[in-house]
């Protein structure tokens, strides 16, 4: 095997790490289910996802031409913005700026960015005009969004606006398409149609992998295991069945999923979870229905529960917020909400990370090292008192040019984490509330239940690429 194949099934295969954890300390461990213990086949489940949300626009009064779209996982990067105002997506950085910008299909340029948004900045606090697409269930939305503008732009039958469609009398704002899309959502998930085609055909959109019951065995043997989810008691038995209960005819003694756990839990209705929280109440598994009253007994092995709240885990399980490593996908409601609230240790799933390394092995490595793109070479024994620098035009139209084919290696919005050297408003949050981060759960197979995750020692945070003529100058 070439040594670059190699390098690049190390990385997969890490577990990155922001602030240091020491595994010896963790005294339990945390599983959301949804894209971190059961994982979607992509593009298959997003495509599904996408022609569901497509189908329930047509019923509801939207033109019958939108069927003609059909999913693309080329065009949709997780962690873009939605501008209900003007219908564009956005990817934008921690503070605002503007990195990318499409509206449809179409990406503007510097100049047409600068008309909508001054300064190429928004407020991204406005959580009222620019909805954050942040989780995996909301790339088919990110898509829609794309095709909807794409096909009222283009149909001779409606009448381009500065922040909607016009159609005769009717008038159509890109916010009432927000909303439209967003309440289709909530139909797929309230009414379970999603789930219930998920369910009928679970070799087609979940992976089974035999690590999965590997990994939670092996934790189990040192640690309290625990599964919150948001997910029903149903819908969260038929997953977990599927991916950790011996099948039957194996060697295998059998073992049923919920053995795996100490403690599991339902409906947990993530982020309010990690605050507030809700009834706890126990699910009685053999109709699936809820017991009426709240839970005040201790904890019994065995038991589902339904809602509560990360304090009252806390208490069933007898551990401290610190001595819990909380494994999720999703950077607000898993991570974000249970550093900032609880302070547990925090482990975030991106399975985007994969083709983010090979990309970067593949692309990155050689130019960004090469002398010719360094600009800091061009400033070398020049000081203050120097009032016309150096011409680096050039250098950065090169660096434009490789940035902007770097980024279409990702797909067609870019990458996840960065454009050229700045990074996502994404990855500012995954650096920031995400002790561990990788690809998959599974990586944890790969280190040593007692391993110390050591941060690396750097002065706040260096992000800069030197090339080796430089170095000198920066040390
Ligand atoms: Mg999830």
């Amino acid at each position: 095997m070439c040594s670059e194949i190699l390098s690049f099934l190390c990385f997969a295969f890490r577990v990155f790490v922001n602030k240091s954890v020491t595994l010896e300390n963790i005294k339990c461990y945390g599983f959301d289910m949804d894209y971190t213990l059961a994982i979607y086949k992509s593009p298959e489940y997003e495509g599904l996802g996408f022609e569901m949300l497509r189908d329930r626009l047509v019923s509801i009064g939207y033109p019958h031409e939108l069927l003609r779209y059909s999913y693309d996982p080329n065009f949709p990067t997780r962690g873009l913005l939605y501008d209900s105002t003007y219908g564009n997506l956005l990817k934008v950085d921690a503070h605002g700026n503007i990195l990318v910008c499409s509206h449809g299909f179409i990406y503007l340029t510097g100049g047409e960015i600068q008309e909508y948004y001054p300064n190429r900045f928004i407020q991204r606090d406005d959580t009222e005009r620019f909805y954050i697409l942040n989780t995996l269930f909301n790339l088919s939305e990110t898509y829609l969004y794309a095709c909807l503008v794409d096909f009222f732009t283009s149909s001779t039958r409606y009448q381009n606006c500065s922040q909607g469609f016009k159609h005769g009398d009717l008038f159509m704002s890109f916010k009432s398409m927000f909303q439209d899309v967003r309440d289709a959502m909530n139909y797929l998930h309230d009414t379970g149609s999603l789930k219930e085609r998920t369910l009928k055909n679970l070799e087609k959109y979940v992976i089974r992998d035999p690590r999965i019951p590997e990994l939670l065995s092996r934790i189990k043997n040192v640690a309290k295991v625990f599964l919150a989810t948001n997910s029903d008691y149903n819908y969260t038995e038929a997953i977990m069945k599927y991916l950790l209960d011996s099948p039957s005819g194996s060697k295998n003694p059998r073992k049923s999923w919920r053995s795996y756990f100490d403690l599991v839990v339902v409906d947990t209705r993530k982020p309010l979870f990690f605050a507030e929280g809700t009834v706890l109440r126990q699910v009685d598994t053999n109709t699936g229905k809820l017991r009426i009253g709240t839970y005040t007994g201790d904890l019994q092995h065995g038991t589902v529960y339904s809602g509560g709240s990360s304090d009252i885990i806390c208490d069933l399980l007898d551990v401290r917020g610190k001595e819990i490593l909380y494994v999720g996908d999703h950077i607000f409601g898993d991570i974000l909400k249970s550093k900032k609230r609880q302070g547990w240790k925090t482990f975030l799933v991106v399975p985007e990370l994969a083709k983010e390394l090979q990309v970067w092995q593949q692309s990155v490595t050689i130019p960004l090292n090469n002398h010719s793109l360094c600009w800091c070479c061009h400033y070398r024994h020049l000081d203050s008192g120097i009032v016309s620098g150096p011409d680096i035009g050039l250098i950065h139209s090169k660096i434009k040019k490789m940035t902007y084919t770097m980024d279409l290696c990702y797909g067609k919005m870019g990458s996840l984490l960065r454009y050229g050297s700045i990074k996502t408003l994404f990855a500012s949050q995954l650096l920031r509330y995400a002790d561990l981060y990788a690809a998959s759960c599974l990586n944890l197979l790969h280190y040593p239940i007692t391993y110390l995750f050591r941060a690396p020692s750097v002065l706040v945070r260096i992000t800069e690429i030197y090339c080796h003529y430089c170095v000198d100058l920066h040390q």
